[in-house]
């Protein structure tokens, strides 16, 4: 411990440390404070029990420590190393998030590193976080506190051995005052805490719960009594991260449980998407209890050059129809359009068809409105509607990807139509996730596999790289194949393999429907509609 510590008179700027509460797992359930301070943070040193998911927040440019800790053990960095690792950035000027798992100051040893802070003169903030105790307790469907049960609840570690000599754990009386215990780090002592309590005259009926991982898609919960949640949470196979939970309160469980009764919660459904247009489908399988692990099959980046789209824009007034085939050609057609200096006043002549409604939704957002939307949202649709409003010898210019299907253009030459394809962006597989999702897809581990264009099959299948019909069927390990609609399908069958779940509607909340449905019934129902 210093004296008087000076900051060195070299740092540019004054660092500090914010030591935030990651909440329990769920990355929503960080504070808006502490989120606003990763999205800020130059380093980040968070630890094991802090959910992955929320470095996405933190800036690519941040350097990022990882503090380890797994049972209490810091395979990593001991506590002292950790205490100085956050002084020595502060020093270096640096805005420092440590970000610990729950709260910082239950159990986290949250106090002493901002005690070491305050020794070292180092500025700090303490954010809180939701703690696991009371995550756990919501996530189970178990309310700590009951009118009608318990008026206290009392939190407390399994870690410091029970029976040890001067223990601060006064079994006695929290066996005798009836109310809710809640124990952090107690899966190890667990047969000495049930012990200690029932030789404390708690009754031997009292129920207890066990949760792990909870607020995670992994979050299980053993329920038992005193007397046999040992025996109950050893078959179940229960090792920390843990939370034991002990009163009358448990017994709530079997009206309020919520989290694990969400449709298909414990089902692991891998997403392949562009990573921004991921998003949505993420967060309404999420809203069913799915666990996502999303894979960006397809990388969209801009083209080396828009020479022939300039051709084309210069000669925008000879154009019909001007056709946007996809969310991302909008955008990357406007984007072009922008940085030329132009908007969509300059695009007066032709009328607009897109190919469904949120190529429409977006397009609205750029100032324009669309003409023609077909009511099927596929490439054939569109090319019927354009047909049913006559395109002889009308001229047609058609916005797209690189390389895309060629049904389009060819159905409307086919019909007497000019047509020209610019394409305003390129589809790329990215480099270096194909070990990765064979590791995912490896025994059986993953539920679903969701597909929303034929390119995501393809590009999928392209990054699986199976070198036979055979190992593919074994590197898929028995996953459902979901497909959006007929043509993604049909790329699907036309690789060798089953769609099992094909909404009618080609739309995210239909394919998400329809998920639910073939899982909770997975023999009746391979098809599903939207509901109203
Ligand atoms: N500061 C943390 C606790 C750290 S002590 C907090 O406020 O939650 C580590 C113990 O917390 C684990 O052994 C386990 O008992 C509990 N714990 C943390 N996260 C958990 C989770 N998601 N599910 C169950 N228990 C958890």
């Amino acid at each position: 411990m210093e004296e008087n510590p000076v900051i060195p008179p070299s740092s540019p700027k004054l660092g500090k440390v914010y030591l935030v509460g990651a909440g329990p797992g769920d990355p929503g359930l960080i504070t808006l404070r502490g989120k606003y301070l990763l999205e800020r943070a130059e380093v980040l040193v968070y630890d094991y029990l802090a959910s992955k998911k929320l470095l996405r927040y933190v800036p690519a440019t941040a350097e990022l420590v990882y503090a380890g800790k797994q049972g209490g053990v810091c395979h990593t960095h001991t506590q002292e190393e950790i205490n100085q690792l956050l002084i020595d950035y502060a020093r270096q000027g640096k805005m420092v998030v440590r970000l610990k798992g729950g709260d910082p100051f239950i159990f986290g040893r949250g106090g002493e590193e901002a005690e070491s802070l305050f020794d070292a003169g180092i500025a700090f903030e303490v954010v809180p976080g939701v703690t696991s105790a009371t995550a756990a307790a919501t996530y189970a469907g178990i309310p700590i506190t009951h009118r009608d049960y318990t008026a206290s609840v009392s939190f407390l570690t399994g870690h410091e051995y029970p029976g040890k000599e001067n223990s601060n754990i006064d079994w006695a009386s929290l066996a005798a005052h009836g109310g809710t215990l809640v124990v952090y780090m107690g899966i190890k002592n667990l047969p000495v805490i049930t012990e200690n309590l029932l030789k404390h005259g708690r009754a031997a009926t009292t129920p207890v719960a066990v949760v792990r991982w909870a607020s995670t898609p992994e979050q299980r919960t053993v329920v038992g009594t005193l007397t046999d949640i040992c025996q109950k949470v050893r078959e179940a196979g229960i090792t920390p991260p843990a939370l034991v939970i002990v009163g009358e309160v448990v017994r709530l469980r079997e009206k309020i449980d919520w989290f694990e009764k969400r449709p298909l919660f414990g089902k692991r459904v891998v997403v392949t998407r562009t990573r921004e247009q991921a998003s949505e489908l993420v967060a309404q399988l999420e809203d069913t209890g799915a666990e996502c692990l999303e894979y960006p099959t397809i990388n969209v980046g801009p083209l080396e050059s828009y020479a022939l789209l300039d051709e084309e824009l210069e000669r925008i007034k000879e154009y019909h129809w001007l056709v946007f085939t996809s969310l991302n050609g909008v955008r990357y057609f406007f984007e072009h359009l922008f940085e030329k200096g132009m908007d969509a006043r300059d695009l007066k002549g032709p009328s607009i068809a897109v190919v469904g409604k949120s190529t429409a939704d977006l397009l609205r957002q750029y100032g324009l409105r669309a003409d023609l939307v077909p009511e099927q949202f596929t490439a054939e649709g569109l090319a019927e509607a354009l047909m049913d409003t006559g395109v002889g010898g009308r001229n047609i210019l058609i916005v797209r990807a690189k390389v895309g299907r060629e049904i389009l253009p060819e159905t409307l030459r086919g019909a007497g139509a000019q047509v020209m394809v610019v394409p305003v962006y390129q589809n790329m597989p990215p480099p270096g996730i194909h070990d990765a999702l064979v590791a995912d897809l490896a025994g059986g581990r993953i539920d679903a596999i969701t597909f929303t264009s034929s390119s995501t099959v393809k590009n999928f299948l392209d990054l699986l790289d199976a070198a036979s019909q055979e190992e593919l069927t074994k590197l898929l390990g028995g996953a459902r194949i979901a497909a959006i609609g007929p043509i993604t399908g049909k790329t699907v069958s036309d690789h060798g393999l089953t769609v099992d779940v094909q909404p009618e509607q080609y739309t995210i909340e239909a394919m998400v429907a329809a998920m639910v449905s073939y899982f909770s019934d997975p023999h009746e129902s391979c098809q599903a509609t939207e509901p109203t």
